[in-house]
């Protein structure tokens, strides 16, 4: 686990791209790639990270990445594994918190 690689905060395990990819393609080696968040990061309406938006499109409520096509396809692999991630790792508070 590291800080995110687009915004070197700390990345929680309930928001790591990385995680979320090993669960999604079944592929541990995954999780030991750099972190990046899943989710964009906002803290006081100002956005500190982007996060991961071509992983995070197929995830209900999050904007389609217009860099990507969007595969029907991969939504419900996407959305288990998503849930497969909270509740391996529940997020502990808001995302500010994990600063310390
Ligand atoms: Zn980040």
């Amino acid at each position: 686990m590291t800080d995110c690689d687009k915004c070197k905060t700390p990345v929680p395990p309930a928001n790591d791209a990385t995680l979320f990819e090993a669960i999604r393609s079944d592929e541990p080696f995954f999780a030991f790639a750099i972190s990046r968040h899943l989710l964009p990061v906002v803290i006081d309406d100002v956005q500190i990270c982007p996060g991961s938006p071509s992983r995070a499109q197929y995830l209900e409520g999050q904007p389609r990445d217009p860099r990507y096509p969007y595969r029907d396809e991969r939504e419900q692999p996407a959305r288990d594994a998503y849930a497969a991630l909270q509740a391996q790792y529940p997020f502990e508070g808001d995302e500010a918190s994990t600063e310390s």
